[in-house]
């Protein structure tokens, strides 16, 4: 192993900026400097794309070799990237344990998005969900949340484009947004993902707005509140389902926080801010939760709420129970939702032939243990 992937040495890649703080203190000898020290790390790691401290060349020499015998700015490795027919590009890192994540980039005209884990695995068995067959192994920390944006950066070669996103005419190869849509429940693992937020939201380095930012979660009700508060960025809610008895057997959770209790969250604890919305993510099975009724109880549902109502198409794996509800159903459910005036877009799945659309992800080393 070579001395940069040292994994004795402490990662900063993904620290805060006040735990960056109290290590740099230790080694600067001008006290008043170390803000300063903090600032040119933090511009070298996120404006820059630097993994070696050898190369930030505005740092004392003598202070670049110090911190470079204690510290690594360690990305995480690709196991394995698949690129789909139609640009959508799966990664498969191995985390330092072995443990198996997956993240996806989903290039569009207007906008790309990244879509990243937070936990490996997940506990929390929704029916419809691949991952959800994965038994959670573990949170992941902020620096492997930060590890697999910072990956993509390198492997895309964007640190250059970032630079000048204001005057990209496509953004086509570039990331704009930042959704947490990966593997496993976000809010399941809030300080770390709040902390990866932080980071991805800091002005002097990646800087993605909050508005860019989207943390989805099957609704983990006590926590959605705190997160639009602290974090600030957007929410997604899994949905799927618009009556307890359906919603329990969909996305097991509801049987500790059901409809009632979700939908009461948001419209009265969570306060949203100028043009905000909620999105729900509502994924058509067939003769589930597709008919004509479900979309008129779902209109009632969200009555007097700002949202937004994505349609998801199933995405079918091996071993799914489900079925994919057809277009025009999907199509005459959309409708209704329309009619009350809320945006209801059809998701086009992406990334279907290498498994990275939405709900396929599974990391191969679950699978391997599976298969034996
Ligand atoms: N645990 C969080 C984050 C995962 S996001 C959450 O539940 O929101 C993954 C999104 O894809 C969720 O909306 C999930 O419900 C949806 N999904 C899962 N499996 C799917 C499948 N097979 N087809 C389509 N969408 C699916």
């Amino acid at each position: 192993m070579s001395s940069k992937t040292n994994p004795q040495r402490l990662n900063v890649l993904g620290l805060g900026r006040d735990q960056l703080f109290s290590l740099i203190a230790d080694f600067e000898t001008q006290p008043k400097k170390v803000s300063m020290r903090v600032n040119q790390l933090w511009s070298w790691i996120y404006c820059h794309g630097i993994s070696s401290f050898d190369n930030m060349t505005n740092i004392d020499k003598n202070l670049r070799e110090k911190l470079e015998k204690v510290f690594r700015i360690s990305r995480l490795s690709i196991e394995k990237k698949e690129v789909s027919n139609d640009g959508t590009t799966k990664y498969l890192f191995c985390l330092e344990d072995q443990s198996k994540i997956e993240t996806v980039f989903i290039p569009e005209e207007t906008r790309s998005t990244l879509c990243i884990s937070s936990q490996v695995g997940c506990t929390l068995s929704c029916s419809f969900c691949h991952t959800g067959t994965q038994k959670l192994v573990r949170n992941l920390s902020s620096q492997e949340i930060i590890g697999q944006v910072i990956a993509v950066y390198d492997d895309l070669g964007l640190w250059e484009k970032m630079k000048n996103e204001r005057c990209q005419s496509s953004y086509f190869d570039i990331i704009t947004n930042i959704v947490f849509m990966g593997m496993g429940e976000p809010l399941l693992n809030y300080e770390e993902v709040k902390k990866a937020c932080n980071i991805l939201m800091d002005n002097k380095g990646l800087d993605f707005s909050r508005r860019r930012i989207t943390l989805s979660t099957a609704g983990i009700v006590p926590k959605i509140k705190m997160a639009h508060e602290e974090i600030g960025c957007m929410i997604a809610v899994s949905l799927h389902a618009t009556e307890d008895k359906t919603r329990d057997m969909l996305v097991p959770i509801n049987k500790k926080w059901n409809l009632e209790q979700l939908i009461g969250a948001l419209k009265n604890d969570v306060k949203l801010r100028n043009s905000e919305r909620v999105t729900f993510e509502y994924v058509m099975l067939d003769g589930v939760n597709d008919t004509n009724d479900d979309a008129h109880r779902l209109v009632k549902l969200l009555k007097g709420l700002p949202s937004k109502v994505n349609l998801i198409p199933f995405n079918s794996w091996t071993g799914s129970q489900y079925k994919r509800s057809n277009k025009d159903r999907i199509k005459a459910f959309r409708d209704i939702i329309i009619k009350s005036r809320l945006p209801s877009p059809i998701r086009k799945p992406r990334g279907e032939d290498i498994m990275a659309a939405c709900g396929q992800l599974k990391s191969s080393s679950a699978k391997e243990k599976a298969s034996i």
